[in-house]
């Protein structure tokens, strides 16, 4: 089946190429010609379905969401009492709500025996409509580490070494070591702390490797970050440079420089109410959050926007606030905050095809009835939300009808 949508202009992707009056044509799950209204208008078929928008653009991706979660207050109680069948649904639905919001692709970062996988493949098969999901299965952590609940308490190299195979066989898309501690639970390290040493998080990106499987290392302090980028691991998560004790931050010039080099990316992981997180962190830690993003900017390190999505008050539909962080907190422009969230992202978690509108590309599209670059609050009037060709009615439409 044929797409034809006509806006003022497509963004295409990367950042800078824009086509003002035109359109871009589906069939099916792919982009078949992208371009001036009147070229590619030439190519639909009669039968072809119309759409018109002002904006088009790649739909968004979210790098850092756990969907087992509700983003409700005692989310963490509610998940420990849910069996499978019961978080299964939730993460389908939340999944869907992310969709309707924009965000066609989304990477889990920690779930219960691979659940997310399962709702992974149903999407896949078109059992279910989703937006394409990315999974980790359960985190390594030590023996009641941080979000031990998931399932991957390793204690050894053989246990690690096992731990990767299992997901791996889980079909895990990548591998998540949880390198320093976490607030989730009182008898784990606290988040400055290391969880793990640096051979063993070698061993888990080596073995991770052997699966071709890239790791994703959440790391608050700053003796985690080290260690995660010696060994090599792909995205950094939080990478919030917590001095050793907890006290204040320990920003290292030739570590956020060797970030830059080995092209690892950095998912800061904020939440969609990122001014409130900031009245509960209090107005110090926010503005110290945004000061260490602009210092590992300076360095040309590379970022991803993530979400941490299904913590308390970190919502699956509302993305465009997320990403408002970067333009209204840190203060960079609309255009680069579009791309990160699209071309850039798609980039750093290896998907080819994706995070662009050009023929070939998976039609993963998402039209507006604004003008995102000048007013970026426009992000929110979603029009139509294509994954993999297939429509979706936003939950913008549902309000306005
Ligand atoms: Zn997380």
């Amino acid at each position: 089946m044929q797409r034809l949508i006509t806006a003022g202009q497509v963004l295409v992707g990367p950042a800078g190429e824009r086509i003002p009056d035109g359109a871009v044509l589906v069939d099916d799950d792919t982009i078949t010609a992208v371009g001036p209204r009147a070229e590619v208008e030439a190519q639909a078929g009669a039968e072809a379905v119309r759409h018109s928008a002002a904006t088009v653009l790649p739909g968004l991706i979210n790098g850092h969401v756990h969907l087992v979660w509700d983003a409700g207050f005692g989310m963490l109680d509610r998940y420990q009492e849910a069996g499978d069948e019961q978080l299964l649904l939730g993460i389908a639905g939340r999944a869907q709500q992310a969709l309707r919001a924009g965000v066609t692709t989304l990477r889990d970062l920690g779930d219960r025996g691979g659940l997310v996988l399962r709702v992974r493949d149903s999407i896949d098969r078109g059992e279910i409509t989703g937006p394409r999901l990315l999974g980790s299965g359960p985190p390594l952590t030590p023996p009641k580490g941080h979000c031990w609940f998931f399932g991957g308490e390793v204690d050894g190299p053989e246990a690690i070494r096992d731990r990767i195979r299992r997901n791996a066989e889980l079909g895990a898309d990548v591998i998540k070591v949880m390198a320093s501690g976490g607030q989730m639970t009182r008898e784990s390290a606290p988040t400055w702390q290391n969880q793990f040493d640096g051979d063993e998080l070698a061993l888990v990106v080596k073995t991770a490797a052997e699966f071709d499987l890239p790791v994703a290392a959440h790391a608050h302090g700053t003796d985690a970050i080290v260690a995660a980028v010696e060994a090599g691991v792909d995205t950094l998560e939080h990478c919030s440079w917590q001095a050793a004790g907890g006290e204040g931050a320990d920003l290292r010039d030739d570590v956020a420089r060797e970030i830059a080099r080995r092209g690892i990316t950095v998912c800061h992981a904020y939440p969609p109410d990122w001014a409130g997180f900031a009245r509960i962190t209090g107005e110090a830690g926010a503005r110290a959050a945004v000061e260490r993003v602009r210092w590992m900017d300076e360095f040309g390190v590379r970022f991803v926007p993530g979400t941490d999505g299904g913590l308390p008050t970190s919502v699956f539909d509302n993305y465009a606030g997320a990403l408002n962080y970067y333009v209204e907190a840190v203060g960079w422009s609309a255009e680069r905050v579009l791309d990160m969230a699209t071309t850039g992202a798609a980039q750093a978690l290896g998907l080819t095809g994706v995070g662009r509108l050009a023929p070939g590309c998976a039609a993963d599209v998402l039209a507006l009835d604004g003008d995102p670059l000048a007013d970026f609050a426009a992000l929110h009037r979603q029009r139509l939300v294509l994954a993999r060709g297939r429509a979706v009615a936003p939950d913008a439409q549902l309000l306005s009808e």
